[in-house]
């Protein structure tokens, strides 16, 4: 019978804990907030989404070459002397062209390796991290902003300031060649190659004298 009472005892003061806990929570401030009409302020420095500022990119590769997953592609084309491709925000002139620039997002691992060796500041991490996709090709962004007629202009412009100048190379006259010499007489000394010295030559050998005669003691 006694334990039939403290059993009940027991049940009474746990649902009144419980609920002390409940009345508690019930006039604290909420911790959850109503995602996504409502967000939670990133911290700073956050590291999301990469977005590259292509005005002011000069495709030096550098944070291609950074990438600890290879997710970075880009590829560039020479301009010929007579553009001028402009100057980026921070002054440095601009003298390739970049008709690829993807990131393959789905690789990146969010390191910000590429960021920090960029010289123009022009790659950098947004505060957008709600991108996903149900297709993981539309996670490869093109940052690319030339059209494809327009790097076909320039790859044939290129070409053929190369040919011009393959040509014109080829027409220059060409240095006269000197005239032959001996080479014991004129030809230079090659560094560190030493002349063949002359072969010694060595006094003759005097003829050996006779040993003297030992005086004849029996005589
Ligand atoms: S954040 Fe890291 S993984 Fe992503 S593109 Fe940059 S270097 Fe590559
Ligand atoms: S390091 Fe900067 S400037 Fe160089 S290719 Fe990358 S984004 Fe462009």
């Amino acid at each position: 019978m006694g334990r039939y009472f403290k059993d009940i005892w027991e049940g009474v003061v746990t649902v009144l804990i419980g609920m002390r806990i409940t009345w508690r929570h019930l006039f604290t401030p909420a911790v959850t907030i109503q995602y996504p009409d409502v967000k939670l302020k990133l911290p700073e420095r956050a590291r999301n989404r990469l977005y590259v500022n292509m005005d002011d990119c000069i495709g030096c590769d550098q944070c291609s070459m950074a990438c600890p997953v290879n997710c970075i592609t880009i590829e560039t084309l020479k301009s010929t002397p007579d553009v001028d491709l402009g100057l980026t925000s921070v002054g440095t002139k601009k003298r390739l062209y970049v008709p690829r620039f993807d990131i393959d997002i789905a690789k990146c691992c969010y390191c910000g390796l590429c960021v920090y060796p960029c010289p123009t500041e022009c790659i950098k991490m947004t505060d957008v991290y709600e991108f996903s996709e149900y297709e993981r090709g539309n996670l490869n962004y093109n940052f690319s902003v030339m059209a494809h007629a327009e790097i076909d202009a320039a790859k044939a412009k290129l070409a053929a300031y190369e040919k011009e100048q393959a040509e014109k190379k080829a027409a220059a006259p060409k240095p006269p060649v000197a005239a032959a010499t001996t080479p014991s007489a004129a030809a230079p000394a090659t560094p560190g190659v030493r002349k063949p010295l002359p072969p010694l030559s060595r006094p003759a050998a005097a003829p050996k004298a006779d040993p003297p005669t030992k005086p004849d003691s029996t005589s």
